[in-house]
């Protein structure tokens, strides 16, 4: 067996061994008899995962005290709309789009509340970030959305808006699905984090949300209670069945991360990556990345090649050397490389050198 180097940007590649521990536990989890998979969710043992992933994901990204961390369901897309039941009192609530992610929890959340677009760089394709100063914020917000990684367009946060200094005191909304875990989070800045897991926490069907404890309690009558984040916070994520696998499959991911030195050392292969895969782009004089330099992603690296005849070709060779799930999203064309926690630095090594080879070959 050879495990390939995926760069699916989601449901994506995990740590190795996680999956192996995930297989030596698959019949009988710790003497228990069972599979995880097979437990009550309220039974003794996977109580104990439970606590233990909440715990691990609370100490690697410096969670407070006065936010509660959910496992729920739903993904991204439901929090688009969870989100707003819970926390916009049907009041006002700005979003910032910078590509497909924000502008569809933009148009979802409309549904529930009054929405506007307070910034947006759709005038240059999504390939910029847009500077806080310049946001048009309007008065009496319930809250303000960003996405801080948009990983279809490859455009990321580097640091988190303080929308205090902006002269906002609204709580700030944030989708970070696709690089939680892979750099610190201000909590300082935040009133909600949410992020679907299937980038770079576990299988996809959990979605982690950190909610500050003062925001909970407002959902509008029409939020299901097993979306009520109140409801589910005052059960523990048990208000009904959690999805239990997933969960323990996070779990193990956490413990991963712990070993591998944390959310520091996260952020130093993220950055050596990306670093990589950005000077190989730069330096052909072949490929193109259009992502403005402060604005390109560590996770999501979107790439064009000199001529669309060339895709099928380069996607062609990638695959005979294992390097899958390159292509571009179709919004975007061109190619995609997702460098995800999970993803070695030899799997970016081999990207870039098949990548030279390529382009010497049609350059
Ligand atoms: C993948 C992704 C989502 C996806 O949500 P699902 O509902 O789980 O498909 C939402 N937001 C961002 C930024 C994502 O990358």
């Amino acid at each position: 067996m050879t495990r390939a180097y995926n760069f699916s940007a989601g449901p994506a590649a995990l740590p190795q061994p996680v999956l192996e521990q995930a297989a030596a536990e698959m019949l009988d989890w710790h003497g228990s008899g069972m599979s995880v998979m097979e437990m009550s969710h309220r039974g003794r043992e996977f109580t104990s995962i439970y606590e233990r992933a909440e715990a691990d994901v609370r100490e690697l990204l410096a969670v407070p005290a006065n936010f509660r961390i959910l496992f729920m369901q739903g993904g991204g897309l439901g929090e688009n709309a969870i989100a707003p039941m819970n926390l916009s009192r049907g009041g006002k609530v700005d979003f910032v789009v910078t590509g497909s992610w924000s502008q569809k929890s933009h148009k979802e959340a409309g549904r529930y509340c009054d929405t506007q677009v307070a910034a947006s760089n759709e005038a240059d394709r999504h390939t910029s970030m847009p500077a806080p100063q310049a946001w048009k914020l309007r008065s009496g917000l319930a809250y303000v959305h960003v996405c801080s990684n948009e990983t279809i367009h490859g455009v990321e946060f580097q640091t988190l808006p303080d929308l205090k200094a902006l002269g906002c005191d609204a709580p700030l909304v944030v989708d970070c699905s696709s690089h939680i875990l892979s750099r610190t989070i201000d909590w300082s800045r935040v009133g909600m984090a949410f992020a679907g897991a299937q980038k770079n926490i576990g299988p996809a069907g959990v979605t982690l949300v950190f909610v500050r404890d003062d925001l909970l309690g407002h959902a509008l009558p029409i939020c299901p209670s097993a979306f009520d984040y109140k409801t589910v916070a005052d059960n523990q994520s048990m208000y009904n069945t959690p999805p239990t696998y997933g969960i323990y499959i996070a779990g193990l991911v956490f413990q991963w991360i712990k070993r591998e030195g944390g959310v520091a050392e996260m952020e130093r292969r993220a950055i050596e990556r990306s670093q990589m895969l950005y000077d190989c782009i730069d330096t052909s004089g072949f490929y193109v990345n259009r992502v403005a330099r402060e604005a390109r992603s560590r996770m999501n690296v979107p790439f064009f090649l000199p001529d669309d005849a060339l895709n099928e070709p380069f996607l062609a060779g990638a695959r005979e050397r294992r390097l899958l799930q390159l292509k571009g999203h179709k919004s975007v064309g061109g190619m995609r490389a997702s460098i995800y926690n999970a993803m070695p630095i030899s799997g970016v090594q081999a990207l870039v050198d098949y990548m030279r080879e390529f382009a010497a070959r049609h350059g």
